[in-house]
């Protein structure tokens, strides 16, 4: 694809002020959900808003712990991002991998990359490289937060600060729910944070390797994903909270 065709890291339009408030604003919501459960875990994917997470975590000194989800699919950047993040702020960057029993029960049912074959085998591959991890990733914790926003997608409109993770018997925060690609790429360029190389290559949404791609200049920010699929089908199943 022409790069000039690519969706580009958008403009910064926030006025120094709104971007203090908003900045503050974040770091109080870490603190309070810190002061409010004992043990708050942050799932980061390493992408433009967990960045913002975690710089925020990271400067206000927030007891909130960060993992990721290693599936085993990933970009060798994402990798790579995950050290070099460790490494820039000092923070270690727990791995949740998959079960190879799960990975090998998906190969033999639907093949490697059957996930392209449609909903029912790309939740299959969901659940055992994302779900599964994420629900062990997550025993013993009281709270955990997500980078997700309101505007990212039609599925994520009705997306609050506080929701109740019905699934997994804990609360679930995202810190993120309100605030637009601007703010977040206006945050990222005022605190100086690490970006993920492939958002500079036309990537606005990273999640695994196969099932993310480029997305052109003016698309939905989540076209990459899963892109053969209907646009309601397009979440892993990580924010289902029932
Ligand atoms: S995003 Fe794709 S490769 Fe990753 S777990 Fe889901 S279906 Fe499998």
């Amino acid at each position: 694809m022409n790069p000039t065709n690519l969706w580009p890291i958008p403009p910064t339009t926030l006025i120094p002020r709104e971007l203090t408030e908003k900045s503050a604003t974040l770091k109080k919501r870490l603190s309070d959900i810190a002061a409010r459960y004992v043990d708050v875990r942050f799932a980061t994917s390493l992408a433009a808003e967990d960045m913002v997470i975690t710089d925020a975590i990271s400067k206000s000194k927030t007891k909130i712990a960060l993992f990721t989800l290693a599936t085993g699919r990933l970009h060798q950047e994402t990798v790579d991002m995950t050290k070099a993040t460790e490494n820039h702020y000092g923070v270690v960057i727990a791995k949740a991998y998959p079960e190879e029993v799960d990975v090998q029960g998906f190969v033999d049912q639907y093949g490697m990359n059957g996930f392209y074959d449609g909903v029912e085998a790309k939740k299959a591959c969901c659940g055992a490289r994302k779900i599964k991890p994420l629900n062990a990733a997550l025993l013993g914790a009281d709270a955990w937060l997500t980078g997700q926003r309101r505007e990212q997608s039609t599925t994520r409109v009705e997306l609050n600060f506080e929701e109740h993770d019905d699934a997994r018997g804990i609360a679930k925060f995202n810190p993120l729910f309100d605030w637009t690609e601007a703010d977040v790429w206006a945050y990222i360029k005022q605190e100086n944070v690490p970006i993920h190389p492939l958002h500079l290559k036309g990537y606005p949404s990273i999640g695994c390797e196969p099932c993310t791609r480029q997305v052109k200049k003016g698309e939905d920010i989540r076209a990459g994903r899963w892109w053969w699929l209907q646009s309601d089908s397009k979440e892993c199943g990580l924010h289902i909270n029932k």
